[in-house]
């Protein structure tokens, strides 16, 4: 075995299975190892952020705004955001705004949205991007004791991301009245008095987890999230959600439950996350901002030890940049750099940039024998995340050659070996989706000896991806797959083919939301249109029902066949010559690499099976309804028949 756990294959499996409590231990450890510190972003290198095509304004005015569009009540104009309305002693107003924007830069990290601050509209003016997001915050209320609170509202709920420009609002000074809801299990709107953001709890972290999470909210409609993946299934008012997913942490941590079901301590005193299923359609509406994630084991097969690694690929990218690496203890180098293109190679037909990522500089956690040398034998880790220009569909990298360095920079004889890969391919002709393997040039013999694979609902940090691989978040939450599989044993010197997944299989994730349905609105004929009508848009409050709304009409999944897809596979050359540092000397036998890579899952794929959705926000497939009707069908049919034939015995 590769690993020591094994996802299982279905949700309706997942309740009762014994790795919800290996999920638990596993995150106890992890709490413990850990202080929860302040997370950073590895997208946020001002390069890769610029080339986030979604944009998210988070935009506090200093002076009151009625130019920002009134699509409701209260709405516009923006007052001014001004700490001294909200709180006193908790720190200025720009490190109140700089606390906000970090937590929602952070929520956001992983996804192709850009968040900035402001605190001049950021609609007005020259270079207004196409595809936006504003988030207005005023340290205004919105709301009274008798008709209730409302801490936030969106222009429309974008489903599937189809409208370019979104607006929405944050009350801040809501939170001056009304900490939060009462929770799910209280039939009637109302306040929770716990005082989580005055008297010892009045922090800068408090208040900014309390604005910074309704501003991750609102945004999160813009770009098309609505309450129903997050609300809990025992809500008794008529809003009731699928809840969290199996192994996940509870409803009340995660960013998009409906405003009367966190209460004040939900929202002030931790920072909530997207759940799998907000993570999944985000993913889709907007694209992550890491295409492929690669990890590997590999060994020195020199006697002489290595001071440097290259590894050259191809790739059909114009440029290519590195926002993420693998710094822990098993590496002997940290910040890998990416050199090129130079130049094009030809790899089975077509023609490819020529790339080159090097790993120099010392990591002072490796000790075998020392920060950035590699011994002469020794298996070592090393791991690296690419993004390119276009964040849209994965681009593998194709690996050629992996090349170590001595002292003075001269190539050592004997290569690490790694195998090539690919990013999964479709074929039109049976839907089967399939992962190719390629022997790398100088071992053509090498064997793929296992692989499992992995679909995870969201992207496991990078630090996940060694020894037995279980994946976990940036923030060390462990992830829970939708599904697992594995490739069978196969020589690669043709190609090794594994199947992952078929166009048939439905999303995990799936809203499908129909005009009629409460909220639902048709936003074809663009936004202004679609926001007079709010009958049914008591917004983000504490009023219950608390649908958000308007919603546009259609119908969202997250990608194929996963958000991403995660490879752990071990490779065999088996006889290769290499040096034993035991025996102190070369012999010749198996040398085994492994490979640990993630890459993002397809978005908006064509043709895919809509059957029954893991997550159904609303609605269910028609193709299930065809299904339950034709069965129907057929049953009478047989008992008519039946009937018939009974009668013509009885009276011959
Ligand atoms: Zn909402």
């Amino acid at each position: 075995m590769l690993h020591d756990f094994r996802p299982q294959p279905t949700p309706a499996m997942r309740q009762s299975d014994p790795l919800n409590l290996l999920a638990m231990i596993f995150a106890l450890l992890l709490c413990c190892s850990k202080p929860a510190a302040a997370q950073t972003c590895p997208t946020e290198d001002p390069a890769i952020d610029a080339a986030k095509s979604n944009k998210l304004f988070l935009y506090f005015p200093t002076v009151a705004d009625s130019s920002y569009p009134a699509y409701d009540t209260n709405v516009s104009p923006v007052q001014p955001f001004d700490v001294a309305s909200l709180s006193t002693g908790i720190g200025t107003t720009t490190q109140l705004i700089d606390s906000v924007l970090a937590i929602v830069v952070d929520d956001y990290c992983e996804f192709n949205v850009q968040v900035t601050s402001t605190t001049s509209n950021p609609n007005s003016g020259s270079g207004v991007p196409a595809r936006r997001s504003t988030v207005a915050v005023g340290a205004d209320n919105n709301g009274n004791a008798v008709d209730g609170y409302s801490w936030g509202e969106t222009q429309l709920v974008n489903t599937g991301a189809t409208t370019a420009v979104d607006y929405a609002r944050v009350w801040a000074g809501t939170y001056v009245n009304c900490e939060g809801g009462v929770g799910p299990t209280v039939l009637t709107g109302g306040c929770s008095t716990t005082g989580s953001l005055t008297g010892a709890n009045a922090t800068l972290t408090h208040w900014a987890q309390a604005i910074g999470g309704t501003a991750a909210h609102e945004g999160g409609h813009t770009f098309g999230l609505i309450h129903q993946d997050d609300d809990p299934p025992d809500d008794p008012t008529g809003q009731a959600g699928t809840g969290p997913a199996p192994g996940e942490d509870a409803f009340n941590r995660h960013l998009m439950p409906t405003g009367y079901d966190l209460t004040g301590p939900d929202r002030a005193d931790y920072r909530r996350h997207f759940s799998d299923n907000d993570y999944g359609i985000l993913a889709s509406n907007v694209g992550l901002s890491v295409e492929t994630m690669h990890n590997w084991d590999l060994v020195n097969p020199n006697a002489e030890s290595g001071y440097s690694l290259a590894i050259d690929f191809l790739s059909a990218k114009s440029s290519i940049s590195i926002d993420w690496f693998y710094a822990g203890t098993q590496s002997p180098w940290l910040n890998p750099t990416v050199s090129g293109p130079s130049g094009t190679a030809v790899f089975q037909g077509t023609t490819y940039n020529k790339y080159r990522v090097t790993w120099s500089a010392g990591n002072p956690a490796w000790t075998n024998p020392s920060a950035g040398i590699v011994a002469g034998g020794a298996v070592f880790h090393i791991g690296t995340t690419f993004a390119g220009v276009d964040f849209n569909t994965p681009n593998p990298i194709i690996i050629q050659d992996v090349t170590l360095y001595d002292a003075s920079s001269t190539a050592l004889v004997l290569h690490p070996r790694l195998p090539s890969y690919d990013a999964g391919t479709l074929d039109g002709t049976t839907g089967d989706y399939s992962l190719h393997f390629n022997a790398p040039p100088g071992a053509p013999e090498m064997r793929l000896q296992s692989a499992a694979i992995f679909q995870l609902p969201r992207v496991a940090t990078i630090d996940s991806m060694v020894d037995q691989g279980m994946p976990y978040s940036r923030d060390k939450q462990p992830i829970r797959p939708w599904s697992s599989s594995s490739c069978a044993a196969a020589a690669l010197r043709g190609g090794a083919t594994c199947r992952i997944a078929n166009l048939s299989e439905a999303p995990h994730v799936a809203n499908i939301l129909r005009l009629g349905d409460p909220g639902v609105i048709d936003c074809s004929r663009g936004a202004a249109t679609a926001a007079g009508n709010r009958a049914n848009a008591p917004q983000d409050s504490t009023r219950v029902p608390d649908f958000e709304g308007p919603m546009c009409a259609g119908q969202q999944f997250d990608p194929f066949p996963s958000t991403t897809v995660y490879v752990i596979a071990t490779f065999v050359d088996p006889d290769a010559k290499h040096y034993d540092p035991t025996k102190k000397t070369y012999v010749t036998g198996p040398v085994i690499s492994r490979v640990f890579y993630q890459f993002a899952g397809t978005r908006k794929v064509a043709g895919r099976g809509q059957g029954f959705g893991g997550n159904s926000g609303s609605g269910s497939s028609t193709g299930s309804c065809t299904f339950c009707i034709c069965a129907a069908l057929l049953i009478l049919g047989v008992l008519f028949l039946l009937l018939f034939w009974y009668l013509r015995k009885r009276n011959p």
